[in-house]
């Protein structure tokens, strides 16, 4: 629910506070942001420079995770996210990620920023505790200063000044990123984008301020059906790369069910 991350949030204009009136949220200036009939607010300003996911990508992702094949990185996740305080994930997509989370840490608020109005549709309702906000990760946050006590990135890209800025002195930054191996069944049968043998450090560089404090990995076999390798590819970034008409011819001319590595790392940073 928005009212319980308000006190976290700040206007994406003039930075002060915000408050909740008459379906509307204002802020100190007079800066009013309407909350959609679906629950989440937009804090975009202007226009971004992408849309995100589209409708057909979402839905593909929330079929997949709640199908729960991904449910070790999950657990994952929540092990390194432990502790107390207001979480955020930055590029939060439908929420499942930050639900467990919360799920796990029954005294926590989470704010989800997503850019795709179909993955904000979803995560306003992924959890009673969790604020959906429409922003660019790329742009300024329209989160407070200091406010945040882990900040979570999954399979999302990076603004490290950013996330330093609003994460507390003593907060983390919770990083999951594929390996080499993640998906490699897929990978060449289907020309999917390959993750380059230098992912981890390429992390590690994209995050200046950050430094890691521990890491964990997980590697496990899933066992898919075609829809689901459909669903799979439709949720990653080869989306925007394979025409979905070969793609379906690939993935039909597949054994079933489709054996697949799922490999990722877990990265915990904190301030330098
Ligand atoms: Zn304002």
């Amino acid at each position: 629910m928005l009212a319980d991350v308000l006190s976290y949030l700040c206007c994406p204009h003039c930075s002060t506070t915000l408050t909740e009136a008459g379906g509307s949220l204002r802020c100190e200036s007079g800066h009013v942001f309407d909350v959609a009939r679906q629950g989440y607010v937009s804090l975009l300003t202007g226009k971004a420079a992408v849309s995100g996911d589209n409708a057909d990508m979402v839905a593909a992702r929330d079929a997949f995770l709640s199908a729960g094949h991904y449910a070790p990185i999950v657990a994952a996740t929540v092990a390194a996210s432990a502790g107390e305080g207001c979480v955020l994930d930055l590029g939060a997509g439908t929420g499942h990620y930050l639900a467990a989370v919360l799920d796990a840490s029954p005294g926590r608020v989470g704010v989800a920023l997503e850019i795709a109005k179909p993955a904000l549709r979803r995560a306003a309702r992924a959890h009673p505790r969790l604020g959906a906000v429409g922003a660019d990760t790329w742009q300024r946050l329209p989160i407070r200063g200091g406010a945040v006590s882990v900040a979570l990135n999954v399979f999302a890209p990076r603004n490290a000044a950013e996330t330093a800025r609003v994460l507390a002195t003593d907060g983390r930054l919770v990083v999951v990123s594929p390996t080499p191996a993640h998906l490699r069944e897929l990978v060449s049968t289907l020309g999917l984008l390959t993750v380059g043998e230098d992912k981890a450090a390429r992390v590690s560089a994209s995050l200046p301020g950050f430094a890691v404090s521990a890491q964990d990995g997980r590697e496990f076999a899933m066992s898919l059906t075609h829809e689901e390798v459909l669903a799979l590819v439709g949720m990653g970034p080869s989306a925007w790369h394979v025409n979905a008409a070969a793609l379906r011819g690939r993935v039909s001319r597949l054994s079933s069910p489709v054996r697949v590595t799922a490999s990722v790392t877990v990265t915990t940073y904190v301030k330098e």
